[in-house]
């Protein structure tokens, strides 16, 4: 090889963005990255990627990384060594800890980290701080997603493959913007629709790319599916339409259900959803007549005050007509991040242990203890909502948070900011200096997924290891060697090497990855959860028993809880959500060219209607104010959004546009908040 080749690298990664976990080969030659080059033996994209995917890594090299860690002093912050930074930490939250309690200290931990370092963030709070306040962003997301299959099947997590998808007779799509949110997992279905006729159903608010292939979109009012799913569940019982020998064998609670289901009526559905009896019928027929469902979902359900009841619903319905154990058939909540399914999974949760045992189980605890040679709490700790209450009301004076724009992405960002002023001790840490870390006492530099090794879990629960293509930039480090030598400097005498040894560590202790172990993911290969000792792993879900008891699956009686209802001068609905080009507030593809030059910024999605009602153009300026805060945006007009709907991308490179005008409700039984149910007055500043 000449002197060029030799220095040329190839480097087997998975996507650092979306959940359906495209993995490839990426080439690179000293710091530059030569392309991304797809392989066929990637278990859930093949030779597939998006354009995120493909080119959406310049960011690592972004003049912006954080390259040392910095230390506030007033209203600026200086460079400073490791060991500074370490010393100052271990201080501050010893003090605040001795003087406040335990419980007045906070731990954040990041989806876009490996399960290896969500892992170690949770074994930091508990067993070097003694609590039990950690938690992740699935908590802005899918927790209700995971709260209905809890619920009605005992797994949270998607019961097949993403190639069962494709094999289905029928998919039902709700609240997902699936082609524009995980492209290459749409892809599939579009795929399908053309090889084999598969037929697709959408419920959304917004005529998206997949509700215009579809065979039938519902539009129904916003926030209301629980009712039309919960209707069309019980027309299908009511016409003996439903799976009799299914529910006998396999699920409890029939009787209870059935008789929870009497309120939605057809009747009550039409008034309630807006969807036409017609329309209902039509799908309940579709569903059951389709020997395969599989039902995809994601925020446009969960982020409501209900979110976790229409989550149950989706899964009680596909428990009605036997859609669960059998390839093609099940639920599957569409995972945001490349890593949310891992940040759970390995416990980085407030009431959950890895392997969703609860902290509450004295049997569990003490497994813990024992492994890890302390004592732990057994009291269930704050979740990130609870977080921001509590600090506002004087009970949580530290926080440290790994990964996540939280005073961006979290709802009603002006009261969330309120509160990082409010505590005494604040570290945050990133690869770049985000919106966040601006309100940090101390700021530590991490490296991205490029510079490191780990293993990432996408949506399907398949866990995949990274592999290092660059050396970390400046003096960062990869996210689990900070926690380690954080955890060290407190005392704690961890010694891991390799991400390997934490992995081995935590599939000793964890039952879902009992059989986990690095050898079984070299390369290409991948496990999903749960994997056995042995190592067999479970590609499908629930094909002899549900983990509930009697191994039996329960149709879990729900209610509707109607949307938010705001004061009638707040008259459009700010329905919002990704685009294609871009990931969650930006702060990495606002930073890789070959993105921003396509799509540079944010704009408001306005329908024909109300354009010519209000006198609005292309380009028309406005500004949108709930009662909770204001933005200016520029209008687009089109017909993806009708009447009093707007559409306001999420990803605003910085400015957190959405969260301005969002309100602190969140689901009454995770906390998610009800980021769609908002409601905006609309201003025009400048006609274009
Ligand atoms: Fe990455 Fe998702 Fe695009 Fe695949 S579909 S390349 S995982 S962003």
């Amino acid at each position: 090889a000449s002197m060029r080749d030799s220095k040329i690298k190839k480097t087997k990664t998975v996507c650092t963005y979306c959940g359906v976990g495209c993995s490839f080969d990426v080439w690179t030659q000293d710091r530059e990255i030569l392309k991304v080059e797809p392989h066929v033996a990637a278990p859930a994209n093949g030779i597939s990627t998006c354009v995120k995917g493909k080119f959406g890594w310049d960011y690592v090299n972004s003049q912006e990384r954080l390259t040392k860690p910095l230390i506030r002093e007033g209203d600026r912050f200086r460079e400073a060594e490791w060991e500074e930074a370490y010393s100052l930490i271990a201080e501050k939250m010893k003090k605040i800890s001795g003087e406040h309690g335990k419980d007045a200290l906070s731990f954040i931990s990041s989806s876009k980290t490996t399960n290896e370092e969500s892992y170690l963030m949770q074994k930091l709070a508990r067993a070097v701080f003694g609590t039990n306040n950690v938690d992740n962003c699935s908590r802005y997301c899918q927790t209700p997603a995971t709260e209905g299959l809890f619920r009605t099947v005992g797994h949270g997590g998607d019961s097949g493959s993403i190639t069962d998808i494709q094999q289905a007779e029928l998919v039902l799509i709700i609240g997902s913007n699936t082609a524009e949110s995980h492209p290459v997992l749409a892809t599939r279905v579009k795929r399908a629709q053309k090889l084999h006729g598969q037929k697709v159903i959408v419920s959304d608010l917004r005529k998206h790319e997949m509700a215009s292939r579809a065979d039938m979109f519902l539009h129904p009012k916003s926030g209301s599916d629980l009712v039309w799913l919960s209707a069309v569940t019980k027309y299908i019982v009511d016409n003996d339409l439903h799976d009799k020998s299914f529910l006998a064998e396999r699920v409890n609670g029939m009787e209870e259900y059935i008789q929870s289901l009497e309120k939605y009526t057809l009747d009550y559905a039409e008034e309630q959803t807006g969807l036409s009896k017609k329309e209902m019928k039509q799908a309940a027929e579709m569903i059951a007549k389709a020997d395969t469902v599989c039902s995809l979902w994601a925020m446009g359900v969960t982020q409501h005050l209900g979110g976790s009841d229409t989550s149950t619903a989706i899964s009680n319905l596909m428990l009605i007509t036997g859609n669960y154990g059998k390839p093609g058939a099940g639920t599957y909540p569409l995972r945001g991040h490349n890593n949310v399914q891992g940040a759970s999974d390995f416990g980085s949760m407030p009431n959950k242990y890895p392997s969703y045992e609860n902290v509450t189980d004295n049997e569990v605890r003490e497994k813990y203890e024992r492994a890890w040679g302390a004592e732990l709490s057994a009291d269930i700790g704050w979740n990130n909502h609870e977080m921001v209450e509590a600090i506002h009301n004087g009970n949580l004076k530290a926080m440290y948070l790994k990964g996540e724009d939280m005073g961006i992405v979290d709802s009603n960002i002006n009261y969330v900011h309120e509160a990082f002023e409010k505590l005494d001790f604040f570290v945050v840490q990133d690869i770049f200096l985000s919106k966040t870390a601006e309100f940090a006492d101390v700021v530590l530099p991490a490296s991205p997924s490029l510079e490191k090794e780990g293993t990432f879990t996408n949506t399907e629960r398949r866990i995949q290891r990274l592999y290092q293509a660059l050396e970390p930039l400046g003096d960062s480090k990869p996210d689990w060697q900070i926690i380690m030598e954080l955890a060290n400097t407190l005392g704690a005498e961890w010694n891991y090497e390799h991400p390997a040894d934490i992995m081995a560590e935590a599939s000793a202790l964890a039952p879902l990855f009992a059989g986990v172990s690095y050898e079984l993911l070299e390369g290409y290969k991948s496990l999903q959860w749960p994997v056995e000792p042995d190592g067999t792993d479970t590609p499908l879900l629930f094909e002899k028993e549900f983990p509930l008891p009697e191994g039996k699956a329960k149709l879990f009686p729900v209610d509707w809880t109607p949307p938010l209802q705001y004061d009638e001068q707040y008259d459009l609905h700010v329905n919002n959500g990704r685009l294609l080009e871009h990931f969650h507030e930006g702060n990495m593809t606002y930073k890789a060219e070959g993105i921003t030059s396509k799509t540079p910024g944010v704009f408001l999605e306005v329908s024909p209607e109300l354009a010519s009602e209000r006198g609005l153009e292309e380009g028309t300026l406005v500004r949108l104010t709930s009662p909770y805060g204001s933005v200016k945006v520029s209008c687009i007009i089109t017909d993806r959004v009708t009447g009093n709907e707007l559409y306001l991308p999420m990803n605003d490179s910085g400015v957190g546009a959405v969260n301005q005008l969002t309100s602190s409700r969140a689901d009454k039984d995770t906390d998610t908040p009800a980021y769609k149910e908002v409601s905006a007055k609309m201003e025009i500043l400048k006609a274009k």
